[in-house]
């Protein structure tokens, strides 16, 4: 086994003594990279020389010391490119700041590196919106890995990265993670700072890890957490010690099976392993039970009005002046506006630009963006009244498994009505995790399949405690 697909604690353990240094876990880590990323694609770029330098310095007692991470490329760390997967930022911004969640990286002793491919400003769930490279998914070369964390999800299942930041608006970090087989949590809204996201759409964003394991993710949620008064949504809540959610068992635990989550649409063979994983449940003493999200059916719906809404607002500020591309020769100021967000927008951005607008614009602003609010606030009812019986929730964490590279091009639509299952946390900005369930044989490939649960706000250990009990018992 290598050494990148240690768990954190091992690597802790080797690292404190001194069986291995910072470097090693940098050069293993750049070797891997500079062997398979040509066909993976997981990053876009990493600096080995940089990361080296921090390697010297690590403080191999604190808590994530000499460990390199790799951070999806929407994330600012400072002095390296953060280009959103999109040609606005690429080669033309480097960030001048460490976002909040690399600062408290760095103070745990992590050293990130590497910056990881995503779809466009994390617009879409196949990495296939970037517009900087392809990323292959590395359980089924020719598949999608996913999306948009594609690059963060690659790395950590294709033995890439030891562990790596994503960040999830509608099932960015879950979904990914489903589809290559790793672990990806999703924070309470408000958990995490944003300080230093490049923001997609603000009531939904946030950011979280993807792991080889559920400990691991504990570890680092440990480290990503806690009030920032940068962030305006950020939560003065305090943070527990995430990791001793690790090995309690989910006897009597009250599990919700939401019906409307098992109709139509969903693959029968992921269905079958989502079943199954259900059953491990019910074997570990876990209390099953049938629960109703009624409106669950307009998830993908409200989503699709309210994060394009938010994303045009946030896009805003690409013009050409201040950050990114700018058109050579433009003959006055509204040609140098939309020159430059012509040529460095790609088409994904651009649908979601003019839908949002569109949704806000006077005269349709009550019937889509309003309603959409109002069907947002009757999914976050659903789920306060579904908790009231259960302490968790289970479900598929995508309806399908990787498709092949290529295969939903023209069929944006199609892409949406995937992320049913993933959306209806972020709309009510609840915690939410997806563990590998086991694989389905399709196209001549075993494909991962994730199975997901969701909490309460702020009880990430309860979600925790049942998803390592799920991982164990597989
Ligand atoms: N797939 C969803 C979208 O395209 C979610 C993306 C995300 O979570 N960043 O918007």
């Amino acid at each position: 086994m290598s050494l990148l697909q240690s768990s954190l604690s091992s690597l802790r353990r080797q690292l404190v003594a001194r069986e291995i240094s910072p470097a090693d876990l940098v050069r293993a880590t750049a070797t891997a990279i500079e062997a398979r990323n040509g066909d993976l694609g997981a990053y876009l770029s990493w600096d080995t020389d940089a990361a080296l330098k921090e390697a010297e310095k690590a403080d191999v007692s604190l808590p994530l010391g000499g460990i390199p991470l790799g951070i999806k490329d929407n994330i600012n760390v400072t002095g390296q490119p953060c280009t959103c997967g999109s040609r606005m930022l690429a080669g033309s911004y480097t960030a001048p700041y460490d976002a909040t969640v690399i600062q408290r990286l760095r103070a745990a002793g992590a050293i990130p590196f590497g910056r990881l491919n995503m779809d466009e400003f994390a617009m879409g769930s196949s990495t296939e919106n970037s517009a900087l490279g392809v990323t292959q998914n590395p359980a089924a070369p020719g598949h999608i890995p996913g999306g948009s964390s594609g690059g963060s999800a690659c790395a950590v299942a294709g033995g890439l990265a030891v562990a790596a930041l994503g960040s999830d608006t509608g099932g960015s970090i879950r979904q990914p993670a489903a589809l290559c087989g790793c672990v990806g949590l999703k924070p309470t809204y408000g958990r995490v700072s944003r300080f230093g996201l490049v923001a997609f759409a603000s009531s939904l964003d946030q950011i979280g890890p993807l792991t080889q394991s559920v400990e691991d993710s504990a570890l680092l949620l440990n480290h990503l957490c806690g009030f920032d008064p940068r962030d305006s949504t950020s939560l003065q809540e305090s943070v527990p010690d995430f990791t001793a959610a690790i090995g309690r068992d989910i006897r009597g635990l009250r599990i919700g099976l939401p019906k409307e989550y098992f109709i139509s649409g969903i693959d029968p063979d992921v269905e079958a392993v989502i079943r199954r994983g259900i059953a491990t449940l019910e074997s570990l003493g876990a209390d099953l039970r049938e629960i109703s999200l009624p409106h669950t059916e307009a998830g993908v719906a409200t989503y699709y009005v309210l994060a394009p809404a938010e994303a045009s607002a946030n896009l805003a500020r690409f013009d050409g002046v201040r950050y990114g591309h700018r058109a050579a020769d433009a003959s006055d100021l509204m040609q140098h506006y939309l020159r430059s967000r012509a040529e460095g927008f790609g088409p994904e951005v651009k649908r979601r630009i003019l839908l949002g607008t569109y949704v806000l614009s006077s005269g349709y602003y009550d019937a889509y963006y309003l309603t959409a609010q109002k069907a947002r606030t009757l999914i976050r009812q659903d789920f306060t009244r579904a908790f009231e019986d259960v302490d968790c929730i289970v479900c598929p964490t995508s309806p399908t498994p990787a498709h092949r590279l290529g295969a939903l091009k023209d069929d944006p639509l199609q892409a949406y009505l995937e992320d049913v299952f993933t959306i209806p946390a972020n709309l009510a900005g609840l915690p939410a995790i997806s563990v590998p369930a086991g694989t389905v044989h399709q196209n001549d490939a075993d494909l991962p399949v994730g199975i997901q649960f969701i909490s309460r706000p702020l009880d990430e250990a309860t979600l925790l405690q049942v998803a390592h009990a799920f991982e164990t018992a597989r």
